[in-house]
């Protein structure tokens, strides 16, 4: 998210979904007052619009467009739109793939979106994604290796629930990973995320779907508090954390 004018964040919130709020123009003001490079994900491309004219003006808030997997059952036919609004935009998702019970039975579908979505990125080349792979790290590497090569574009992991070997598979295929404060709330996922390369760490809430204290989670409140057990995980001080994120995204646009 390189910043329209040249103010450098302070956090990183790289996968959030803010139109899904009841308050998404606060929000925004909120990411822009709080220096947090925000990507507003959707999860249809017909969202698309209506997030671009509300960020139009944002320093902090990027919007990346989507067809999220959970809703492919329904929102397949939506596909071209998102190929045809492919060129206007660096940031693609919510993409992906869900294999878990309630969405496996539209899995031929997810399959069939998403290795387009790769394959039409791979065409237009430099963009950054941001993927679900629910139950299906392996099904979900694959694809990318195969459709997506490093240079023609860059995935970064979001929620990533996958085994050592996966994620040591995904950092071979230049794969980054967004770290959600109930990521942190296991603790064979913060074993995990313990052993995740610092150059390729990023943080998001996942908002509104993740929850902390009976709340949905936001940018501005609940990404510090993300950095800060990220670095008591990885014996960093808070700042030194914030610090390698906040450059962590820095190289991850400039690339
Ligand atoms: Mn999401």
């Amino acid at each position: 998210m390189k910043p329209q004018n040249s103010t450098s964040p302070k956090w990183v919130d790289f996968h959030c979904h803010l139109d899904l709020y009841p308050d998404h123009e606060r929000l925004i003001v909120e990411c822009d007052q709080a220096e947090v490079a925000t990507l507003a994900v959707t999860t249809t491309p017909k969202a698309w619009r209506r997030n671009c004219e509300l960020a139009a003006s944002a320093r902090h808030v990027r919007v990346a467009l989507g067809l999220h997997p959970q809703l492919v059952a329904e929102r397949e036919s939506e596909l071209p739109l998102l190929e045809r609004l492919l060129e206007e935009t660096r940031y693609v998702g919510e993409v992906g793939l869900d294999a878990g019970p309630r969405f496996y039975r539209s899995f031929d579908a997810q399959e069939r979106v998403f290795k387009r979505v790769l394959e039409a990125c791979a065409e237009q080349g430099g963009k950054i994604l941001t993927v679900h792979s629910v139950r299906s790290v392996g099904k979900v590497l694959s694809h990318i290796e195969r459709l997506l090569p490093s240079d023609r574009g860059t995935v970064v992991l979001h929620w990533f629930t996958g085994s050592a070997n996966e994620a040591k598979r995904a950092v071979e295929l230049g794969c980054y990973f967004s770290i959600n404060s109930q990521m942190l709330a296991s603790t064979k996922h913060c074993n995990l995320v313990a052993s995740l390369p610092s150059d390729r760490l990023l943080t998001e809430t996942d908002g509104p779907f993740v929850q902390r204290e009976g709340r949905s989670t936001r940018p501005a409140i609940d990404i510090p508090k993300t950095v800060q057990a990220l670095a008591m995980l990885r014996e960093q001080s808070p700042e030194q954390a914030a610090e390698q994120i906040v450059s962590n995204l820095r190289v991850l646009v400039s690339s």
